[in-house]
């Protein structure tokens, strides 16, 4: 075992000790730790300083009560997160997630996993994320509004402008971000429009900002596809989920001229041998808020299947945009022997480690979720831009910007990787690049 090995496993045990019971977190950080390895042997000074053990160290985490009273009059309790951190390249930055299986080690590897992304990006923005155990499916409108108010007369000390920046995340979409910011604007009394993205467009929001996350991981996923003679036009592709990141990558693959031929949420997969019908999809999941089963009820040639998987569909190309580690080992080889080749995360962490791992020994190109998914991040970035200028953007401006930072960072994912001897290994060069201008200002601006 060489030194460096020995020091990163070091860190890691002492890791898994201080932060018992976090298996998504333990995931996140094994992950990293593992590309640092090939930072460290070339560059030790990254070790000084104790970097390694403060990156891997909130600087903050905040735990709060959420009261709240559903419409029969009775009490509810759930609990808030907001875990912030690191600010060493700007404001904590990073989503709100409401949804029954959030605990801190989830918003801990979301936050974790934020820094990298943020710092991918090139915009000027720090890693944090926060979230609830609330379950808002099957809740009224009133319901939502209530419990949104009492999460936000808690998060509003902790947030604004220049400190922590909050956006939606999975359960959390524009409906959410407006109960939200209307508490804070409540409470404090001023219209800070910089303290949330995810906005309504006429109240600070951004155009492409609903679709950016799915939008940006398709055009990295072209971007990728272009680096090795291939293209969208004419492929087969899978995305799994149905939520706001699943629908835009769809939208924008069949824009590119792709087929998109399965999605999915949690209570079954549907194949759409021909192609998507977008504007339905966004009928029943954004304005309905119903489930993919009826989908098929108003689709020809669409069949519902509850059993099995999307996974067992066959594609050049796969986008798994649901939940974290949805794609197991099995469903990887599956798609292996179906011939997929290309694979970008649109979720966070949706491919558990044995898949990425399947993917990469059979030379499928695989971009894991800090690369192919900073578009939102991205454009709440710009968001705040606009806001900071009381200017808004046209769509057609907003989303050249969008494109040309998705083909920046997979640019720098695959030209990190090659410059550190591992072309083609998306997952070191994303973790790197990531890395390394975080940790340059954590060492500028000193022990803190
Ligand atoms: P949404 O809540 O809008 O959608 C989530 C979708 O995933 C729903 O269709 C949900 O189905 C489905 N889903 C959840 N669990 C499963 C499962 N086990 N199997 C199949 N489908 C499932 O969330 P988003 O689209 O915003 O987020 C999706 C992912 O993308 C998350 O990992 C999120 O962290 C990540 N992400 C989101 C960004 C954004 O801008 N929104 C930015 C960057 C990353 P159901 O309704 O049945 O639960």
């Amino acid at each position: 075992m060489s030194d460096v090995d020995q020091k990163v496993s070091e860190y890691y045990s002492k890791l898994l000790k201080r932060n018992a019971g976090e298996p998504e977190f333990h995931q996140a950080v094994a992950e990293v730790l593992d590309s640092l390895k090939i930072v460290l042997e070339h560059d030790p000074h990254y070790a000084d300083y104790g970097l390694i053990q403060r990156l891997c160290e909130p600087e903050r985490q905040i735990i709060f009560r959420v009261p709240w009273v559903d419409d029969q009059g009775q009490v509810q309790v759930n609990r808030g997160f907001r875990v912030q951190f690191n600010s060493a390249l700007g404001p904590y930055k990073g989503g709100l997630r409401f949804h029954p299986s959030v605990n801190l080690g989830i918003i801990k590897f979301l936050g974790f996993e934020q820094i990298f992304k943020n710092s991918l990006t090139g915009l000027p923005i720090g890693g944090g994320k926060g979230g609830s155990d609330f379950d808002p499916k099957g809740r009224s409108d009133q319901e939502i509004m209530r419990f949104c108010q009492s999460f936000m007369t808690e998060l509003h000390r902790h947030i604004g402008e220049y400190r922590d920046v909050p956006a939606g995340d999975i359960g959390v979409g524009g409906r959410e971000i407006g109960y939200l910011f209307g508490q804070y604007r409540r409470l404090t009394n001023e219209h800070e429009s910089g303290v949330l993205t995810g906005k309504g467009l006429n109240w600070g929001g951004s155009l492409v900002r609903t679709e950016a996350t799915g939008y940006g991981c398709v055009y990295l996923t072209e971007e990728m596809m272009k680096a090795n003679g291939d293209s969208l036009q004419g492929a087969h592709v899978i995305v799994s989920g149905s939520g706001n990141v699943a629908i835009y990558a769809i939208e924008k693959a069949q824009q590119l001229g792709a087929t998109v031929v399965g999605f999915s949420d949690s209570s079954g997969w549907v194949h759409t041998p021909e192609g998507v019908d977008v504007e339905l999809l966004k009928q029943i999941k954004e304005v309905e808020r119903g489930r993919v089963g009826d989908y098929v009820k108003h689709a020809d040639n669409a069949t519902f299947h509850e059993d099995g998987s999307v996974w067992d569909l066959e594609a050049a190309v796969a986008l798994p945009c649901a939940t974290q580690n949805e794609l197991d080992e099995s469903h990887a080889k599956n798609l292996v022997d179906k011939g997929v080749a290309y694979v970008a995360e649109g979720a966070n962490m949706p491919c558990t480690p044995e898949a990425i791992e399947a993917f990469q020994k059979a030379g499928v190109h695989f971009v894991p979720g800090k690369a192919a998914n900073a578009g939102g991040v991205a454009t709440s970035a710009l968001e705040m831009q606009q806001n900071a200028t009381r200017d808004s953007w046209s769509f057609e401006y907003t989303d050249e910007r969008l494109q040309e930072i998705m083909k920046n960072i997979f640019r720098a994912t695959a030209d990190t990787a090659a410059q550190y001897g591992h072309e083609n290994d998306y997952v070191v060069g994303a973790n790197i690049a990531g890395f390394k201008k975080v940790a340059d200002a954590m060492l500028a601006q000193g022990v803190i």
